[in-house]
């Protein structure tokens, strides 16, 4: 018996179970190693960005009320330019979440007449109601913007002939969504993003194209402003935050994108001129320094529970040998005792609300009840160790974060434990 067994024993893991992640772990070797090279490139371009931009101590002096000339604020805007390769950068706590930041791209940058179109299928789900695919009050659609939508073919290919088809005249901004979020479709690359914003540039040069990057950030050596996206947005509460930013919200592009949503964010005529850092400035430096490596713990996860899983006849998505493109895993868990107890796992595994069950529950926007498992330091963040999933067929469970690599693994094997425990899952390694 190992010490680290020792550790493991004490929250209740058994032999069998502790032995058989173990094994997985032994053959995941050389990927972790492609991570870690990943994480140490990504960690080199964040510090030569703050270097860049002299960043001091005297950006941690926040700002209050309308926060006239505050250098931290500037200078975190000029640190996030540097690292995602645009020419401006907005990032601010008065984004309040990922959404908020998608709408005000999409908003600011898009006038009345205009068409939006979504040449990767259907966008993430709280973007219906931002576009007015669904009805709701202030969207897109109220403003008469109008919208398209190319589906990918089979689920899972760009269909080129109908997003030639789909632009047209009124075509003004494209959004592609890096991450399936919680669809089953893959997730994109950053090369495969490249081809695609060259196709429809080569079609149409003066249309702009947003990617939306929630999930992506850092889990490869490039981001998509390299590949001729005019504009990448995200949340501050998943990668780039490092599980440390308390909230906020990033667009970072060309200078006529971020100028159109600060004159949003704000006022026409005070721009990024305003806008105090408040006392969560230090921690947005320091999120972003640590996600790289961060974000390299929750992708060791999500390859994790992928073999774990997959090696126990589960299906899984992405698969156990898939390249990865964002933080996400889901696993079908085919029956609801299985997602209850696997959600059980995860809260339990948290450093806060350990001792709490999780319940499903009906969320705005859902037609079935949710379920969802977070112990989290910063609410509602979704870069640390957390798992959610409707209740309905084929129970998907949808795994993601992990601030550090001993905490997502240590989660895992406890979500499978609670699946032993509870005879839901029957092998005889276990
Ligand atoms: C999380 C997410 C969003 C929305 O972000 P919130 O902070 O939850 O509002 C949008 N798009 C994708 C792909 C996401 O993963």
């Amino acid at each position: 018996m190992t010490d680290l067994y020792k550790q493991y024993k004490e929250f209740g893991i058994t032999e069998n179970v502790f032995r058989y992640c173990e094994n997985v772990l032994d053959s995941l070797e050389e990927r972790f190693k492609a991570i870690d090279k990943t994480a140490e490139y990504n960690q080199l371009k964040v510090l030569k960005a703050m270097q860049d931009a002299r960043v001091s101590v005297e950006c941690f002096n926040s700002s209050t009320g309308y926060g006239y000339g505050d250098i931290g604020r500037d200078k975190l805007e000029e640190v996030y330019r540097n690292v995602f390769k645009g020419e401006d950068a907005l990032v601010r706590p008065q984004i309040t979440c990922g959404t908020h930041a998608l709408a005000l791209a999409l908003m600011s940058n898009l006038r009345p007449g205009d068409e939006l179109l979504s040449p990767v299928g259907k966008p993430y789900d709280t973007l219906e109601e931002v576009i007015g695919i669904r009805e709701s009050k202030g969207s897109l659609l109220e403003y008469n913007i109008s919208y398209k939508q190319v589906d990918l073919i089979d689920d899972k290919e760009f269909d080129y002939e109908g997003i030639r088809n789909a632009i047209n005249d009124k075509t003004k901004l494209v959004t592609i969504q890096r991450s399936k979020g919680y669809a089953t479709r893959p997730s994109f690359g950053v090369d495969e993003i490249g081809k695609l914003v060259k196709f429809i540039k080569d079609i149409k040069p003066e249309v702009l194209i947003m990617v939306d990057n929630c999930y992506g950030e850092f889990v490869e050596d490039k981001e998509p402003l390299e590949v001729g996206a005019d504009m990448i947005v995200g949340s501050l509460i998943k990668n780039p935050g490092g599980g440390l930013a308390p909230i906020g919200g990033y667009i970072v592009g060309k200078k006529e994108c971020v100028e159109n949503a600060a004159y949003r964010l704000t006022s026409p005529g005070l721009g990024k001129e305003v806008g105090a850092s408040l006392n969560v400035i230090t921690s947005m430096y320091q999120g972003l320094f640590l996600a790289p490596t961060v974000t390299a713990s929750a992708l060791k996860g999500a390859i994790f529970a992928a073999n774990v899983y997959e090696r126990l006849g589960y299906n899984v998505f992405p698969k156990a040998d898939d390249v990865r493109h964002d933080i996400i895993q889901a696993i079908e868990l085919k029956e609801e005792k299985a997602l209850l107890e696997f959600c059980k796992g995860i809260q339990y595994a948290a450093p806060v609300d350990s001792f709490v069950t999780p319940e499903p529950w009906d969320m705005p926007g859902y037609d079935s009840k949710v379920i969802m498992a977070a112990g989290a330091f910063i609410s509602g963040s979704s870069i640390e160790l957390s798992a959610d999933g409707p209740l309905k067929p084929p129970y998907n469970v949808y795994f993601q974060g992990g601030l550090t690599w001993p905490h997502v693994r240590f989660g895992i094997i406890n979500s499978l434990q609670k699946l032993h425990d509870a005879n839901l899952v029957i092998d005889s390694r276990l």
